[in-house]
């Protein structure tokens, strides 16, 4: 994960732009990363000042989700903007989700771990399919008549679940 270490001591006060590309190797390296695969442009534009740096991460891509709806996995579209601030201090320190204090001995900072992150939150809770323009669900189609199909069969087999012979009787008399 070394090309995610950005060196600032050697930077003069200024704004300075990184990008990096993100693809299915990135996720490897974080074992409970829900997401496996993706391709992402992360660009930052990193403002140094003599006490702190300021870094805009710009995130935009894709990334392999399963479906919430047809449970097929597919390319999710991501684009999302975070601001961290790093502070130069005595201790490496996670003071809130935005601000950071960096030793100022440092000679770097690797935004990994922010970039990984940053793509998980720029997940909804909710991933569908999204529809196309015309509307349409892009879900497969087929899957999600499975999914009816079994869920009309569960509803058979609580049906025949002695528990529910009480309620057929009711309905049935
Ligand atoms: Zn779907």
């Amino acid at each position: 994960m070394d090309q995610f270490a950005i060196q600032f001591s050697n930077l003069k006060p200024g704004v300075y732009s990184f990008e990096f590309e993100i693809d299915d190797t990135f996720f490897e390296n974080f074992e409970a990363s829900e997401i496996k695969k993706g391709k992402v442009n992360v660009m930052i534009n990193l403002e140094k000042q003599s006490r702190l740096m300021v870094l805009d991460f710009s995130v935009k891509g894709f990334v392999n989700v399963m479906c919430d709806r047809c449970l097929e996995d597919f390319d999710f579209a991501i684009e999302s903007a975070e601001r961290l601030i790093a502070k130069f201090g005595n201790e490496k320190q996670e003071v809130t989700d935005e601000i950071i204090t960096v030793p100022e001995s440092d000679h770097e900072i690797n935004v990994a771990q922010f970039i990984y992150e940053y793509i998980h939150l720029a997940l909804p809770p909710k991933r569908v399919h999204p529809n196309n323009e015309r509307g349409d669900s892009l879900c497969n189609a087929e899957i999600l008549k499975k999914l009816e199909e079994h869920k009309g069969k569960e509803i058979e087999d609580q049906l025949e679940d002695p528990r529910w012979e009480a309620l057929k009787k009711i309905k049935f008399n």
